[in-house]
């Protein structure tokens, strides 16, 4: 790496940040295309976030991503907010604007990015999501518009039902439905899923935990998208592939976010050889923290 006086600088805005495999995602795509950019990590406290923002901005840097947990709580320090980015009501891109930065997401478009390369397709889908956190409200939004039915299955009902009348007033009908986790059984029988697990548990290192072991649940299940990428394969794929479905971890969808905010930063289209050398370095750089 040759930094000089024209090296542009894009960071990650976050506590903790240390853990993160965004460094080995985007230095590689510079590298691989021969861009003066660097991309570091930036530890921000709570009390700080509005003046960590200002001064990336007043500091030239090009570009930021924010991740756990100011996703939310740095809107109100940007200067324009994208439309889907609106609607999710979270960001995790920063994007230079005329006095300030544009916040973006890139976390959806990333995972619909990483479905679509795994051969998984939405249109005209029945899709269970598997947690009602904000993780998952934002799969909602998105997939209300290319889903035939959504049902969002919470521990907290509650929690499910505001986002599917969130997502009902949206599309102006009945898209999105709720159940409760305890009456999976109430899932009609013969109907074949596709289900984002959305909720943090099974992460590590409780790597042995499902939110549902029994095997009935994963009989409806036809493809599987867990968003936990560590462990790379959880229970939640375990069980569905031992009943004969599809399954996919989150590392996929780290990656397009990753790849996704770098063309926003640089206007460049990232190609496919590309992505798959920063998958691999990103799979690389976290040796030892994936299990
Ligand atoms: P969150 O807002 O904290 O929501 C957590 C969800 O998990 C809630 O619905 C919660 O249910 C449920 N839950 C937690 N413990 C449970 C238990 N013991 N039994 C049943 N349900 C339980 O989290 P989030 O920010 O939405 O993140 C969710 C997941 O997305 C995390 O695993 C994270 O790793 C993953 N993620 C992946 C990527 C990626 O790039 N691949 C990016 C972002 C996030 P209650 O509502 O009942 O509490």
């Amino acid at each position: 790496m040759n930094i000089n006086g024209y090296t542009l600088t894009c960071g990650l805005i976050g506590n903790p940040v240390e853990h993160t495999m965004s460094p080995a995602i985007h230095n590689t795509l510079a590298e691989a295309m021969g861009q003066n950019l660097v991309y570091v990590p930036f530890h921000v406290q709570t009390e700080l976030l509005k003046e960590a923002v200002e001064g990336a901005y007043a500091l030239n840097l090009l570009g930021c991503n924010v991740t756990v947990p100011y996703k939310s709580q740095v809107l109100p320090y940007l200067k324009e907010i994208d439309p889907l980015a609106e609607r999710i009501g979270a960001v995790n891109t920063l994007v230079r604007a005329q006095g300030g930065f544009k916040g973006y997401n890139t976390d959806m478009p990333g995972l619909a990015r990483a479905m679509e390369a795994d051969g998984v397709k939405t249109a005209g889908e029945k899709v269970l999501i598997l947690g009602a956190g904000g993780v998952a409200r934002a799969v909602a939004v998105m997939l209300a518009d290319t889903a035939s039915e959504i049902l969002i299955m919470n521990r907290t009902v509650e929690k499910a039902r505001k986002i599917a009348d969130e997502v009902n007033a949206a599309a102006g009908r009945e898209l999105a439905g709720v159940i409760s986790v305890d009456d999976y059984r109430k899932l009609p029988m013969g109907e074949r899923y596709l289900a984002i697990q959305a909720t943090n548990v099974g992460m590590y290192p409780r790597v042995d935990e499902a939110v549902i072991e029994d095997r009935d649940f994963y009989e409806r299940i036809h493809t599987g998208y867990d968003l936990i990428f560590n462990p790379v394969q959880t229970r939640f794929m375990e069980l569905i592939q031992e009943t004969g479905g599809r399954a996919f971890n989150g590392l996929k969808m780290l990656l397009y976010q990753g790849v996704i905010s770098y063309e926003l930063w640089t206007g460049v289209r990232v190609t496919k050889d590309m992505e798959e050398q920063a998958y691999r370095s990103m799979k690389q750089a976290s040796a030892g923290i994936l299990h």
